[in-house]
């Protein structure tokens, strides 16, 4: 029997399982499919951890994400096709939930599902070769709580071990005799700990963008953001500002290359992720920053040199669960033979013709379109049906909003691409609500 490796499961490798359950409830034979997943519980990056560095095992602490984090995009641009908030909740809810309620809504549907004996707890994926001479796959991992080795052969390897987890950290000039914390945002956990503090976040995009936000309304004394390449450029509450590249520390002092000095009780360094695969063999890795396009990846999933290898997620994200669906439809349908793959090099013209529209983008509306463009391109194989015109327009609006004022771009409200259903706006301002648990969202 065909076999098939998923390497995790958060939604990635989630929205794989429910790809193939999907198929078999439709009556399809499916192949003997095995969830690898490191972590003792599925939801990837949403199963918040107190923990930073290693886990009770000595592996790497997953999770990136920190208390009261906050949906940063509208709900209705990530929500599954097959599964909508209305069905979950059972009734309409504000479109930018906390973590604990998207969490509960990724593995909602992955109940629903019934595939948790697919998937093996526990587990880390050390080792993946291909033979030429049978062209399958051996795939080793470590169980966690037993502490021994398994190998194993499948036909099809499909990689959802996300992008966000292992932090990029680059240096600067004097930075190790500064004297307070200085940590990346992975292991940021808790805006509290910077109250009255005097805070210098590195990096201009999603993380910088939010930290200072969690911080100062948590009691920040002041939040300084550095940039590389431009500023984010929002109207800032007071207590926010943004200055060109640090460029050298001088005990508290920092010197930017504006000329600007300030001085600082903790740094937070948002300076984004590396794709990272240390269990995959060079001919089959996947080297890329993060961008809409990435890699020699044909449909954004097809490792090109050996398509028996598939990737989820390795994109920069605007869409995320309804994405990363799109691409599970599509690489179980190759898998099943229902679409039959193109020679290499037409999938490497292919690939090339995305990575130059991709070049050529000029603004956030311009991304926002491309990769709708992208999921629609997926979807037209594929019995995933979502308005993803409405999604785009969802997403066009919230851009507009956090333009507008960053502070209360979460107060707005949203309509669902999956049901039509109008989102009520939230019992409180966002700026005003420190309670992020499910109950009081739900109120
Ligand atoms: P992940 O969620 O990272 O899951 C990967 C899984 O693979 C994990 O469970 C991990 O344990 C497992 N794994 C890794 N290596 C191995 C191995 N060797 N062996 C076995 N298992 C392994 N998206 C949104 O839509 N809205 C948001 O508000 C939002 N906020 C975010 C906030 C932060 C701080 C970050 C970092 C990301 C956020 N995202 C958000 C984007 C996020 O990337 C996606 O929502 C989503 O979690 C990606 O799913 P994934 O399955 O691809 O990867
Ligand atoms: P990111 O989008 O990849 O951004 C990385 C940032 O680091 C960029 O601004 C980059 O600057 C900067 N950078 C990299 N190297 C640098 C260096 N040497 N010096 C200075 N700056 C450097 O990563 P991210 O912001 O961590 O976001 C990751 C994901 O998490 C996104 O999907 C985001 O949506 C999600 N997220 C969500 C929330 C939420 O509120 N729900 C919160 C945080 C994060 P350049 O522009 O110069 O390259
Ligand atoms: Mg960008």
């Amino acid at each position: 029997m065909t076999r098939v490796a998923i390497i995790g499961a958060g939604p990635s490798g989630l929205a794989q399982l429910r790809a193939f359950q999907s198929a078999a409830a439709a009556g399809s034979e499916v192949p003997e499919v095995v969830c690898f997943e490191r972590q003792g519980d599925w939801g990837g990056l949403w199963n918040y951890t107190w923990r930073t560095g290693t886990d009770e095992f000595g592996e790497p602490v997953h999770s990136s994400m920190y208390r009261y984090l906050w949906s940063n995009g509208p709900k209705e641009c990530l929500e599954f096709a097959d599964y909508s908030f209305d069905e979950h909740v059972g009734k309409p809810i504000p479109s930018f939930p906390p973590r604990e309620l998207l969490r509960d809504y990724i593995i909602g549907r992955a109940n629903n599902s019934n595939v948790r004996d697919w998937v093996r707890f526990n587990h880390a994926v050390r080792d993946v070769q291909f033979s030429n001479a049978t062209g399958q796959f051996t795939v080793r991992a470590t169980n966690l709580v037993d502490n021994v080795d398994i190998e194993e052969i499948f036909d099809y390897v499909v990689v959802a071990t996300g992008h966000f987890s292992v932090p990029n950290i680059p240096q600067f000039e004097g930075i190790d005799q500064f004297p307070g914390r200085v940590i990346h945002g992975h292991d940021f956990r808790d805006a509290v700990e910077f109250a009255g503090q005097r805070l210098l976040i590195v990096g201009a995009s999603y993380s910088a963008e939010d930290i200072a936000l969690q911080s100062l309304k948590y009691g920040a004394k002041s939040v300084t953001c550095t940039y590389r390449t431009s500023a984010m450029g929002f109207d800032w509450p007071d207590g926010i500002e943004e200055l060109p590249l640090v460029e050298r520390f001088d005990g508290r002092a920092a010197h930017f290359s504006g000329g600007d000095t300030r001085e600082f009780d903790a740094v937070v360094l948002c300076t984004g992720y590396l794709h990272h695969f240390p269990f995959l063999p060079e001919g089959l890795r996947l080297a890329t920053h993060n961008r809409l396009y990435p890699g020699t990846l044909y449909k954004g999933v097809f490792w090109i040199a050996n398509s028996k290898v598939m990737y989820l997620g390795m994109q920069d994200q605007y869409y995320t669960f309804s994405m990363f669906d799109a691409q599970a439809w599509y690489a179980r349908d190759v898998i099943l033979g229902r679409i039959l793959l193109p020679s290499a090099s037409d999938m490497a013209a292919d690939a090339k013709t995305w990575q130059s529209r991709e070049e050529a983008l000029e603004d956030p509306i311009q991304e926002i379109d491309f990769q709708t463009d992208y999921c629609k391109d997926l979807c037209q194989e594929l019995d995933y049906g979502l308005d993803w015109d409405l999604a785009c327009d969802n997403f066009k609006h919230w851009e507009h909003y956090k333009e507008e004022n960053i502070v209360t771009y979460r107060n707005n409200a949203f309509r669902s691409p999956v049901t039509g259903t109008e989102a009520p706006t939230h019992h409180t301002e966002w700026w005003a609500a420190m309670d992020d648990s499910s109950e009081s969202f739900l109120g």
